[in-house]
């Protein structure tokens, strides 16, 4: 049940923070929504760290003294401003659906839970504005009438929200064709409120939007986002089945590359992994690998011709359909893949990887032969800088974190860059093992305290 302001009472509890005050404040305006309950504050502290052994045993009995709701922009205001005011650290929530602890409060404090902030401001042809907390699910069900849909989502479209997409997420279903979150152009504007006793709302437009673009919402709390749309295309789902991993890999990279061919997602997946797509399961032949792609209608004719001189074969072929009560088959592709595989064993974790795009076969050869049965291999083409590149998920057999760093190091000696999903902070996270300066300095501008999502930008050192 949320709280509201008329229903004040002291925290009972001992409180690391001044939340007696902090909820006096927010009270001034009536009707800001909070709960204090334990079940909630447990509830919506988490997302899919779990994922992670290492992650889980750090992250789990963190949490938040208050979860606030706000309905709008004025009301993130309020909030941010009694958090600068009483210097209580302050989490962005979206759909809790990222993997590393990103909206998990590492110091307690405030979490702002953006749900309801989830309007479509308006659209027109080839670009939607909405407030953050829209799941896109439900952007792409406003825009497909109009013959537009985003660009790209995450394979968890159906509960992620934009903002928490853009804050948290590196692209998904669409990159293939439009490239990652951070390519130029794939965010046309973003609207953020700083953290500061006089809360600023800023617009960033163009280039100057990538300020927020995976920065796990330190340097501003996103409350707008402008994006850009795509035709809506009548989409195929199809799975192709292949004697081996490098047949279809070789397949799918010549369906990546080839520019007539509409399509959203295509995803070379290494056997055993398919044994574990309950939904496909008798569309997955025993020992096989796959290929699963989503193709515009009118390019499957195509596509069957470029399949036609190899040695695979199509067993399944029929429109794609997310719709309640459906499984679609994105939900199988990206970080889904380790998902289907957890559903029947929890001893599984995942790593994220940037496979060599000039020698693709040969890394992904390599691994195989490294870590045999330990690493099961899975690709999404994504276009980067123009490059077609292939990101991987494997799926690792978890002994130990010793073991898991040797698997590691086995990456990076074929090649492969990793960008490592078990720790908290966007530095050791990003393959570059930095945050983006940019970031860094515009941190300094909105959020001089240090105290939106804190622990999470590890370079930065705050005002005293
Ligand atoms: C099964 C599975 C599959 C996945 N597949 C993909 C994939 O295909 N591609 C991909 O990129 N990721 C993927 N992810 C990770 C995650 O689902 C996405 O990144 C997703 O877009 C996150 O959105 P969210 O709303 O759940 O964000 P959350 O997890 O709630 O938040 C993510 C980050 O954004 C911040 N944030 C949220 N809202 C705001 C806001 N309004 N202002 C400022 N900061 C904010 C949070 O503080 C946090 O740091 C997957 C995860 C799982 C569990």
């Amino acid at each position: 049940m949320p709280r509201q302001a008329a229903a004040l009472k002291p925290i009972e509890k001992v409180q690391r923070y001044p939340l007696d005050a902090f909820l006096a404040d927010i009270g001034d305006i009536g009707d800001i929504e909070w709960t204090s309950e334990p079940t909630d504050l447990k509830r919506r502290s988490r997302d899919f760290f779990w994922y992670s052994p290492i992650l889980s045993e750090q992250l789990k009995d963190k949490l938040a003294d208050v979860i606030v709701t706000p309905k709008d922009e004025n009301e993130v205001i309020r909030i941010a401003a009694a958090c600068a005011r009483y210097r209580i650290p302050l989490t962005p929530r979206g759909g809790a659906t990222g993997n590393y602890g990103q909206c998990v409060p590492l110091e307690g404090g405030v979490v702002l839970d953006m749900a309801a902030m989830n309007r479509i401001e308006w659209q027109k042809p080839g670009r939607v504005r909405v407030q953050a907390g829209a799941k896109l699910w439900d952007i792409d069900a406003a825009t497909r009438p109009h013959g537009f849909e985003l660009r790209m989502h995450p394979s968890t479209k159906r509960s992620a929200q934009i903002g928490g997409f853009v804050a948290g997420g590196s692209g998904g279903a669409g990159s293939v064709t439009f490239g990652g979150m951070r390519e130029p152009g794939n965010i046309l504007a973003a609207r953020i409120v700083t953290l500061e006793e006089r809360p600023r709302a800023i617009e960033l437009r163009g280039d100057a939007a990538q300020k927020i673009s995976r920065a796990y919402g330190t340097t501003g709390i996103i409350t707008e986002l402008e994006m850009p749309l795509a035709p809506a295309q009548a989409w195929i789902d199809v799975i192709v089945a292949f004697e081996d991993f490098i047949e279809a890999i070789r397949f799918g990279r010549s369906i990546a590359m080839a520019d007539g061919i509409v399509k959203k997602l295509v995803s070379p997946i290494e056997w055993p992994l398919p044994q574990h797509f309950a939904a496909f399961r008798s569309f997955c032949p025993e020992g096989k690998c796959l290929v699963l792609g989503m193709i515009g209608d009118m390019s499957m004719e195509s596509f069957e011709t470029l399949l036609e001189p190899l040695r695979g074969s199509i067993t399944y072929k029929a429109p794609a359909d997310d719709s309640l009560g459906k499984v679609p088959l994105y939900e199988h592709t990206w970080n889904h893949t380790t998902l289907q595989m957890l559903k029947a064993d929890r001893s599984v974790t995942y790593l994220q990887c940037l496979y060599p795009h000039d020698r693709l076969v040969d890394a992904a050869t390599e691994v195989a032969k490294m870590f045999g049965d330990e690493v099961m291999q899975h690709l999404e083409f994504i276009r980067i800088n123009g490059v077609m590149a292939a990101n991987g998920i494997p799926v690792i057999r978890y002994r130990s974190p010793e073991r898991l760093y040797e698997i590691i190091a086995g990456f990076e000696a074929c090649g492969v860059m990793i960008a490592n999903p078990h720790v908290v902070t966007l530095e050791d996270g990003s393959r570059y093992k930095r945050v983006d300066a940019d970031q860094l300095g515009f941190k300094r501008e909105v959020d001089p305290m240090g105290l939106l999502n804190p622990g999470k930008m590890r370079s930065f050192v705050p005002h005293q």
